[in-house]
């Protein structure tokens, strides 16, 4: 299904950096999240932000995607598209009168301004993107009508869509049975191998076993940086579940 332009990949902390984080600070009005943070997430890999609830993933998704500023440090991206965001499953009302294909056309909004009047080749690219991610039978269909893992990847779409290289997911996995777990998994995967850097903020440690890298976060702080084998250890759980 996917061209593989990368047929062995070096470990992910060999690669370069898609974006580099020093002394990154941020939050709410009156509620400071994350502290001082120093990171990176390395290009043509999958990160996963690992911690338990609460502890500043969405956060540090936010400041990845450009929609949180940070109170202090620096955030340095090195791609020249900016981040497609997507955003967790129960944000998304099941009740909206959405098909799957409008859903996914909403990607190519902000290359089409206020008019949002898209091309053909906006429609062709939505139509490769449903059929690449196996949901193209699915098209017509209302976005509350799907299963988890079929909205899932009809979010990813609309992220795709976006063609941006780097791609900022929120959860994908909570709430979708291990089947459908694994497929997501194995979709970031091909993506990676499509050229895309993808970061998830995830509870799921199957799922963050499955990355490539991982930034364990305990209270807005950094707990842990590297492979997955390497920071999620038992110690290191104990340590990360337990109140700060
Ligand atoms: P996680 O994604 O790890 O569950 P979040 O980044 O969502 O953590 O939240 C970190 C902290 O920031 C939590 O204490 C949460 O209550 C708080 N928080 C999240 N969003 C807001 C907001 N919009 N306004 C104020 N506080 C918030």
């Amino acid at each position: 299904m996917f061209k593989k332009p990368h047929p062995s990949p070096a470990p992910a902390e060999d690669r370069t950096a898609r974006v580099r984080f020093t002394g990154l600070s941020a939050g709410y009005p009156g509620r400071p999240v994350l502290r001082q943070l120093d990171a990176e997430i390395p290009a043509l890999a999958v990160t996963a932000l690992v911690g338990a609830n609460g502890s500043g993933k969405s956060t540090l998704l936010g400041v990845l995607a450009g929609v949180i500023r940070p109170t202090a440090g620096e955030v340095h991206h090195t791609g020249d598209r900016p981040p497609a965001f997507v955003p967790q499953r129960g944000a998304v009302a099941d009740a909206l009168p959405l098909t799957v294909r409008q859903a996914v056309e909403m990607g190519r909004w902000g290359d089409r301004g206020p008019w949002r009047r898209l091309t053909r080749r906006d429609h062709t690219l939505v139509e490769t993107t449903l059929e690449r991610l196996g949901i193209g039978h699915l098209a017509a269909r209302q976005l509350g009508e799907l299963s988890g893992g079929q909205r899932q990847r009809a979010l990813i779409a609309q992220g795709l869509t976006q063609q941006s290289d780097l791609l900022l997911l929120d959860e994908p996995t909570t709430g979708l049975d291990p089947e459908a777990r694994e497929q997501i998994a194995a979709l970031l995967t091909e993506l990676v191998a499509d050229g895309v850097t993808v970061v998830q903020a995830t509870h799921d440690l199957e799922a963050a076993r499955s990355a490539d890298s991982c930034l364990l976060l305990r209270d807005g702080r950094l707990a842990g940086r590297g492979r997955p084998e390497q920071v999620i250890t038992t110690e290191a759980l104990s340590r990360l579940w337990q109140p700060a």
